[in-house]
């Protein structure tokens, strides 16, 4: 079966950077099941999937554009430490939630510079390119609660919401 609209599929993936590094997979656990066409994944990945056969594998880049967006520098701004009421010990690398003008955001602490931090609400991933080789495990239609639902459902996955 060949990966189209609403199927079930299931990928193992290594997704590695433009200097190689490693920054995500799933080799050694699970693989990775998700609702084809539903925006769970980067379109660019769900792209590249769409149409492939249970066994196949492949290696692709994908540009940030169909990954996590440009790297955006209007989402970076610098506060007074005393607007993180709240927040016992900020960390350059902690992630926050914040209220922004977009609404509710996650921001990464990028600098700590005297009394001011620098709040990044990029993705950490913006602005990267994302090298992907992925194996495709399994494909299936959705059942209509999978559909109902928006999302997969694991073996034995029961559950209301
Ligand atoms: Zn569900």
């Amino acid at each position: 079966m060949s990966i189209a609209q609403d199927q079930v599929v299931s990928i193992h993936y290594t997704l590695k950077n433009d200097a190689g590094e490693v920054l995500d997979s799933s080799a050694g656990g699970e693989p990775l099941t998700y609702l084809h066409g539903h925006g769970q994944l980067i379109p660019g990945l769900e792209r590249e999937l769409a149409g492939k056969n249970v066994g196949d594998k492949l290696a692709v880049t994908i540009p940030p554009a169909d990954a996590y967006g440009d790297y955006d520098k209007a989402l970076v701004q610098r506060v007074p430490r005393r607007a993180l009421r709240g927040v016992q010990q900020v960390r350059v690398g902690m992630q926050l939630q914040a209220q922004t003008e977009h609404g509710a955001r996650t921001v990464t602490v990028t600098q700590l510079t005297g009394d001011m931090v620098t709040l990044d609400g990029n993705h950490p991933l913006a602005g990267q390119s994302l090298n992907f080789e992925v194996e495709v495990k399994e494909a299936r239609q959705a059942t209509a609660e999978e559909l109902a639902h928006g999302h997969a459902h694991g073996p034995g996955d029961h559950h209301h919401h």
